[in-house]
């Protein structure tokens, strides 16, 4: 339907919808109307037809189930997709997972080697595995993005575990886009400001961080997964094919503030 665009030509496969407040949906959302053919992975089998029927309103019929917590999903999610795409321009990584109690408790109290490495191999380590998978798939020019939070940088209460696998996200970022650079792969985080999702409230307290960020943002409101969508665009397509290795905070300016007294 959308012919036109700073996308148009380009194929994205995008990870992490699991309903439309996912902000991987306002990507996808955003990315179609710039034109991009898209692909989609979900995390079951069970959430394919949900997907489905979100991926037909944005002109994809191409729906893969895939947990990237196991190594073999991730092998089966691109030799299915080698069916039907030789090759693509990105991915958009939106996947994110930390056990619940370490998200409402007490950091040190709740935290186990299990918790740890769970975050970290969900969060973190499964954007390189996709990349290793799939880097002889990629165009010139690709581009990767995936999605951080300020909780890397700074302590946010209950944050916790995921403050860490999200500084290895960080650092990931950098040593991805310096290694795929010579095949002129770029590799980017955006870290969004707080959205109303399931992970999100999947944190005690977050209501206290959408407020609080509301109340200190230079623009005086939270950001939209639309923004977020429309940044994710411009990281996939040719206008920011200097970009590469960064963080770029689409949060209304949040991370600037400390407060706000006006
Ligand atoms: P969401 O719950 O809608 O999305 C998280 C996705 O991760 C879900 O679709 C879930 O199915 C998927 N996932 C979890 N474990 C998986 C696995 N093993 N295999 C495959 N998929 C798996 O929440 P969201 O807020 O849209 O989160 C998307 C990303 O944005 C996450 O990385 C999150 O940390 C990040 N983020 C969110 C906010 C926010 O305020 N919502 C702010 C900054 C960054």
């Amino acid at each position: 339907m959308y012919n036109q665009g700073i996308l148009k030509g380009k194929r994205i496969l995008i990870t992490g919808i699991s309903s439309k407040s996912s902000i991987a949906f306002g990507i996808a959302k955003a990315m179609y109307q710039q034109g991009a053919n898209l692909a989609f992975s979900c995390k079951t089998n069970k959430l394919k037809n949900k997907i489905s029927l979100f991926s037909s309103e944005l002109g994809s019929s191409i729906v893969i189930p895939c947990d990237v917590d196991k190594d073999q999903d991730i092998k089966d999610l691109f030799k299915k997709l080698s069916n039907i795409w030789i090759n693509f321009d990105g991915f958009v990584h939106s996947i994110a997972y930390a056990e619940k109690c370490n998200l409402h408790g007490d950091f040190i109290d709740t935290i186990s080697k299990d918790i740890f490495q769970t975050a970290h191999n969900i969060s973190s380590y499964s954007f390189i595995a996709m990349a290793k998978e799939c880097k002889k798939m990629l165009n010139k020019n690709a581009s990767l993005v995936t999605l951080t939070y300020e909780g890397s940088q700074k302590v946010i209460p209950y944050y916790n575990i995921m403050g860490l696998a999200k500084a290895s996200l960080e650092a990931n970022v950098r040593y991805m886009a310096y290694t795929l650079g010579e095949n002129m792969i770029r590799v980017n985080a955006i870290s969004a400001g707080p959205i109303s999702t399931t992970s999100s409230y999947s944190i005690k307290d977050f209501k206290k961080i959408f407020n609080f960020s509301k109340l200190i943002a230079p623009m005086r409101k939270l950001v939209t997964s639309k923004e977020i969508g429309n940044t994710a665009a411009f990281l996939c397509s040719d206008l920011s094919k200097g970009i590469t290795g960064q963080v770029i905070y689409v949060d209304g300016g949040v991370n600037i503030s400390k407060i706000n007294i006006s």
